[in-house]
C-alpha cells in the first residue's frame, strides 16, 4: 500500500513522514511531495520516493498522486488562496482514485466562527462531496505557536484578547504523530478526530512560563481591535494580525477547547506535557 504525504516540505508533513518510517513502514511505500522537493533530498536518500506538487498545479497533483492509496493532505499556509488550491487537491485525488484522504482541519470546523474556519469548512465539504473516503484531523492550535514567541513574551510578557478561553493546544509533534497513525491504520473512513492536549487560559500559560522561566510573564488581555493594534506595532503584517486576533476572538469563545480524548486514543499515550515542551523551547533559547 502507498502512502503519500503532501506538505512534506513543512514541519508537520516532515514530522508525519518520519514517524511513517518509524512506525516500520517501508521507505519503498511512502510518498513525500512538495513544491520544492530539494528540501527532501534526505528522506529520498532513506529510500522515500519525493514528488513534485504545488496546490496552484493541478497537472502536477495529479501526477504526483499516481498510484497514492491513502493520502495525508497537509493544509497549506497561503490563507486566502486555500478554498481553490485544496479543491484542486481533491479533484486531482480523485481523478487518481486514491482510497483514503487524512485532511488536517481545525476544532469544531463545521460550526467554528474563526476566520480561518471558513477553507477548512470548504475543504472538507470538497471531500465530502467527492465521495473519497476521509478522515478530518481537527488539530488544535500547536504549542509551538506559543514557543515561538517565548524571546518576546520573556520582554514585554504575552499580549493576547483570549480572555477566559481554554486552549486545548498540543505540540505540533504529537499531533503530526497522530496523522502518520490515521494514515498507517486501519478504520478511520470517515472519521472526525477532535485533536488537542490538556487546556489552559493565556493568563495561565503565561504563570506557568513565568515558572518555568524565573522570569516575570505578565499576560495582558485586550481586545480585539486592541490586540490587532499591538501586533501591527510588533512588526505583523495586517492581514496576519487580523487572522491572529480573530483567532483569540473566537477562542474566547471556546472555539480552541477540544473535548474528548482523540489524540490520546490514536496516540495510544498521553500528549507531550506541555511543561516539557515548554521547557525545551526555554533551554533551546539558553
Ligand atoms: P508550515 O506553514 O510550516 O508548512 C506549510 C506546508 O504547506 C509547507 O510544506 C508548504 O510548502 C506547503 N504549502 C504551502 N503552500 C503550498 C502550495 N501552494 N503547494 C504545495 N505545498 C504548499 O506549516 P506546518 O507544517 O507547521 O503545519 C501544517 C499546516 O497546518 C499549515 O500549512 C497550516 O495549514 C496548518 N497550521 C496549523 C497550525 C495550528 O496551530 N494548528 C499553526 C500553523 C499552521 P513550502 O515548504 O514549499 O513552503
Amino acid at each position: 500500500m502507498t502512502l503519500a504525504v503532501t506538505g512534506a516540505t513543512g514541519p508537520f508533513g516532515r514530522h508525519a513522514v518520519e514517524t511513517l518510517l518509524r512506525l516500520g513502514i517501508p521507505a519503498g511505500q511512502i510518498i513525500a511531495i512538495g513544491r520544492d522537493p530539494g528540501k527532501l533530498d534526505d528522506l529520498r536518500t532513506l529510500g522515500v520516493t519525493v514528488r513534485f506538487g504545488d496546490y496552484n498545479d493541478p497537472a502536477s497533483l495529479r501526477a504526483a498522486f499516481a498510484g497514492v492509496d491513502r493520502l495525508l493532505f497537509v493544509s497549506g499556509s497561503e490563507v486566502g488562496q486555500r478554498i481553490r488550491q485544496h479543491q484542486a487537491v481533491v479533484d486531482a485525488a480523485q481523478e487518481a482514485g486514491v482510497g483514503l484522504v487524512v485532511y488536517t482541519s481545525l476544532p469544531k470546523a463545521d460550526t467554528s466562527t474563526m476566520m480561518l474556519a471558513e477553507e477548512h469548512q470548504a475543504t472538507e465539504r470538497a471531500l465530502i462531496a467527492s465521495g473519497i473516503p476521509y478522515a478530518f484531523l481537527r488539530n488544535g492550535w500547536y504549542l509551538e505557536n506559543y514557543t515561538r514567541q517565548l524571546p518576546a513574551m520573556l520582554e514585554h510578557g504575552l499580549f493576547g484578547a483570549a480572555g477566559p478561553g481554554q486552549i486545548s493546544a498540543a505540540s505540533r509533534g504529537d499531533l503530526a504523530e497522530a496523522a502518520a497513525v490515521v494514515l498507517a491504520g486501519e478504520g478511520h473512513e470517515n472519521q472526525v478526530y477532535e485533536l488537542g492536549g490538556p487546556s489552559f487560559t493565556l493568563a495561565e500559560l503565561a504563570a506557568e512560563i513565568s515558572q518555568l522561566s524565573g522570569r516575570d510573564v505578565g499576560y495582558t488581555d485586550l481586545s480585539e481591535d486592541g490586540y490587532v493594534k499591538v501586533l501591527v506595532e510588533a512588526g505583523v503584517p495586517a492581514p496576519a494580525a487580523a487572522v491572529y486576533a480573530d483567532s483569540d476572538r473566537a477562542a474566547a469563545d471556546g472555539a480552541l477547547y477540544v473535548e474528548g480524548d482523540d489524540l490520546e486514543r490514536l496516540l495510544g499515550r498521553p500528549a507531550t506535557p506541555r511543561s516539557e515542551v515548554l521547557r525545551a523551547a526555554l533551554a533551546a533559547l539558553a
